[in-house]
C-alpha cells in the first residue's frame, strides 16, 4: 500500500466518524507523525496533500526540515523537550505540543524570534499517572495554563496526551474523554476559551475523533513500520 492510498483510507475514516459523532471535518487536522522515517516519505505524503508534520527529536528534525523548506510545511514538535534545544524548536516549529514545565514554557518564549508569530503551544497531560512519566499532572494544569498565557510569544491553544494503550474503542474512548473534560475544566478557569485537543494516533484515532479530537498524530498507520 501506498502513503497516498493510506491517507485516502484514513481521511475517510476520520470524516465518516466525525460525520456520525455530529462534528464538523474541518475542526479535524490530521498530522503525519515522521519521526525515523525518510525525507522521501514526507514529499510522498505531501503530494498527496498533506501539509502538517510532527517530529520527536530536534537533531533528526532539523535534516527533514532544511531538507523541505521549500515546500511551506507547518511542522509541529511533539517530542521530550530539553532546555538546550528550545532556541532551535523556538525557530523552527509553527507548534509545540509537549509543554509540561514552567522553566520550559519561559525558554521557548524567550528564544521565539520576534518577526515569527507567537509560538502556538499545548500543554502535555499526564493521564495515567501511575504508568506515564511525561506530562503535567492533572491538577497543575490551570497553573501552567495561565502561566504560559502571561507570555506574549507564545499563544496556549489546548491540551495534548498520549494514554495508556487499551484494547477497546469504548476503552480508548473512556481514556481520551478525560482529555476533553479537562480541557472543559480547564476553559472554565479561563478568560478566552480554549479549542485544541491533541490527541489519537494510529491505533486510536477512531476513538480520538468521537471524543472530540482536533489534532490526530498519526504515524505507522499512515508511513508504515517505523525503521528502528
Ligand atoms: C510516535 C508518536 C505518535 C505517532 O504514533 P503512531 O502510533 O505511529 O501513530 C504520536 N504522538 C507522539 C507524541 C509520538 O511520540
Amino acid at each position: 500500500m501506498t502513503i497516498a492510498s493510506r491517507l485516502k483510507t484514513i481521511q475517510q475514516q476520520i470524516n465518516t466518524t466525525a460525520k456520525a459523532a455530529g462534528r464538523n471535518t474541518q475542526d479535524i487536522h490530521l498530522i503525519g507523525v515522521t519521526k525515523e522515517q525518510p525525507v522521501s516519505a514526507i514529499t510522498e505524503a505531501y503530494q498527496a496533500g498533506l501539509r502538517e508534520f510532527a517530529e520527536n527529536y530536534w537533531q533528526e528534525a532539523k535534516i527533514k526540515i532544511d531538507a523541505l523548506t521549500a515546500l511551506g510545511i507547518t511542522w509541529h514538535f511533539i517530542g521530550p523537550l530539553q532546555s538546550n534545544k528550545t532556541a532551535a524548536i523556538a525557530s523552527h516549529f509553527t507548534w509545540v505540543h509537549s509543554v509540561c514545565r514552567t522553566k520550559i514554557a519561559d525558554l521557548l518564549a524567550s528564544h521565539r524570534p520576534s518577526h515569527l508569530a507567537p509560538l502556538n503551544v499545548c500543554i502535555q497531560v499526564n493521564l495515567d499517572t501511575e504508568t506515564s512519566k511525561s506530562g503535567v499532572h492533572p491538577t497543575e494544569i490551570v497553573h501552567l495554563a495561565q502561566h504560559i498565557q502571561s507570555l506574549p510569544q507564545l499563544k496556549l491553544r489546548g491540551l495534548m496526551a498520549i494514554p495508556k494503550p487499551s484494547d477497546t474503542e469504548t476503552e480508548q474512548y473512556e481514556s481520551l474523554s478525560r482529555l476533553t473534560t479537562l480541557l472543559q475544566h480547564l476553559n472554565n478557569n479561563l478568560a478566552e476559551p480554549l479549542d485544541t485537543l491533541s490527541m489519537g494516533m494510529s491505533h486510536d484515532y477512531i476513538a480520538a475523533v468521537r471524543a472530540g479530537s482536533t489534532l490526530l498524530r498519526i504515524g505507522e498507520a499512515l508511513f508504515g513500520p517505523r525503521t528502528k
